[in-house]
């Protein structure tokens, strides 16, 4: 039986976030930071090697020196634990803190990263780190509804940022009127994410996207 789950959105008031300026909201994740060198690094020390050869997560992580994956339960389990103990550790995206210093100075942003729940507290001490002590909100799942949601507490322009193409989908799909972007930060990644650039601008360079993203949010 299929249950559904009620979807708590949260307030931007109690988020801290001013309806007065447009909303730019952010992932984590191959966005702001580098994850899967991060992951990549936690594997190794483990004795696990993480192979970049497909766009791919748990498929992707092997024994040293298998020839199959390691199954997705033994996968998860280190995904979890990665979060859980190592998340503020990975490195942030090449431009991605200068360009979104830029871009409050006119705009407000919120961080919508899909990471486990246990990650809340190392994410939120990474982004103070270094220096976006901007509102995080950990979810999962398809970053459409929630977008709208939140998108629907503001009368401001809004954009949306991720590495992700079916949460870049969700978003244009349910929340139509915000400018999607999508910036892929690892430079192995780069060539095997997959893109839609008609539907979703694909903008690599942080200094770039930041500047895309002004003219959409900030347009007469
Ligand atoms: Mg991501």
């Amino acid at each position: 039986m299929v249950e559904s789950v009620a979807l708590v959105i949260p307030s931007l008031e109690k988020l801290g976030i001013s309806r007065d300026r447009p909303l730019v909201i952010v992932d984590v994740d191959e966005v702001l930071g580098l994850f899967m060198k991060g992951f990549g690094g936690f594997l190794d020390a483990r004795g696990y090697d993480f192979r970049i050869d497909r766009f791919a997560l748990f498929q992707n992580i092997y024994v040293r020196g298998a020839v199959e994956h390691l199954d997705l339960e033994t996968g998860r389990a280190l995904f979890n634990e990665f979060f859980a103990s190592h998340c503020a550790e990975i490195e942030p995206a090449p431009g991605a803190i200068e360009a979104l210093t830029r871009l409050h100075r006119r705009a407000e942003i919120l961080i919508l990263s899909n990471a486990p729940p246990q990650a809340e507290q190392l994410r939120g001490e990474w982004l103070r780190r270094h220096g976006l002590p901007h509102p995080l909100i950990l979810s999962s799942g398809p970053k459409g509804p929630i977008t709208a949601g939140l998108v629907a507490q503001t009368p401001q322009r809004t954009a949306f940022v991720d590495d992700l193409l079916p949460n870049l989908d969700s978003v244009a799909e349910h929340s139509p009127a915000t400018a999607t972007f999508q910036h892929v930060a690892d430079e192995r990644l780069r060539p095997l994410a997959p893109s839609a650039p008609e539907r979703h601008p694909r903008i690599d360079d942080w200094a770039e996207l930041a500047a895309a993203i002004e003219a959409a949010i900030h347009r007469p």
